[in-house]
């Protein structure tokens, strides 16, 4: 325990916040993970939830079997409608903070929509995943449903290029895997994985089942089935050194996964 508990507080009195030495000390205390047991998934919008019926209820069995043996953060992604919104409010000159209510407002009624399909088995949606009552829904049943749009609102990092939301739902479920120490994150999209290109538009493209951050930007693929700003958060994360994206229309790939089996693709920090 290399924490020396004055050295950081007579730091943190005399020198500012940015200052290298304070910020060494800040971190020498052995890293806590507070839910490391459960597994954040992430039901992707455009790609799954969109699709209706055919998608979502088979997701909906394999889960409801799933969290006997684990315990499930399962967020939402936001899709198609949040889509036509971005084409307006960008058409209207409107900045990415607004942006990002409005798909933030999709990845809700997402996680509604999801959390009524889910609740006969008393499993149910949180209003903001930030805790609150996660830990006990997980200690009960095993499961909870949270939207997945990170609640940056009016205060989203806008990107240079673009007014479109750099940090959407991917980053969301991923910040959540993060912050609470979780044992894995898991992608379930509509492709079989990671290609060398986007597979809807380049038929016969590479599949990747592995790939590292580095690789993948060396590959120039960081335009991919994962927003691109995962790919860093993955770069300096402390506890979630991988992920996975699986293709939640095929049944079983998504209890494979959270198996520990290698399904799909699994994309690494380093
Ligand atoms: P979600 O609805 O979960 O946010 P997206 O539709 O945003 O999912 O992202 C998944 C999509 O990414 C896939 O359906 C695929 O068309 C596209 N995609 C783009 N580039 C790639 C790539 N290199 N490999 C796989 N999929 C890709
Ligand atoms: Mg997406």
């Amino acid at each position: 325990m290399a924490n020396p508990k004055g050295e950081l507080e007579s730091l943190l009195m005399q020198r500012s916040l940015t200052d290298a030495q304070l910020q060494a000390a800040a971190d020498s205390a052995t890293d806590f993970r507070i839910l490391p047991d459960a597994t954040v998934i992430k039901i992707g919008g455009q790609s799954i939830i969109d699709r209706g019926r055919a998608a979502v209820y088979p997701l909906v069995d394999e889960i409801v079997a799933a969290r006997k043996a684990h315990k499930l953060l399962i967020g939402t992604g936001a899709g198609t409608r949040a889509r036509h919104l971005y084409s307006i409010a960008a058409g209207l000159g409107l900045p990415a903070g607004v942006l990002s209510q409005l798909g933030a407002s999709v990845a809700d009624q997402n996680a509604a929509m999801l959390g009524q399909l889910l609740a006969k088995y008393g499993i149910s949606a949180v209003d903001g995943a930030g805790l609150s009552a996660v830990p006990l829904y997980l200690a009960e049943v095993n499961g909870v449903v949270f939207s997945g749009m990170p609640p940056y609102g009016l205060w989203m990092l806008p990107a240079s290029t673009s007014v479109i939301p750099p940090y959407r739902t991917d980053a969301g479920c991923f910040l959540v895997a993060e912050q609470f120490g979780c044992k894995a994150m898991i992608y379930v999209k509509d492709e079989n994985g990671l290609y060398a290109a986007n597979p809807k538009t380049s038929k016969g493209a590479t599949f990747i089942p592995k790939i590292s951050v580095t690789e993948m930007r060396a590959n120039g693929l960081d335009d991919s089935i994962l927003e691109f700003t995962v790919l860093d958060l993955l770069k300096s994360a402390r506890h979630i050194r991988q992920v996975q994206v699986v293709n939640g229309l095929v049944p079983g790939n998504l209890t494979r996964a959270l198996a520990g089996e290698h399904v799909g693709t699994i994309i690494t920090a380093s």
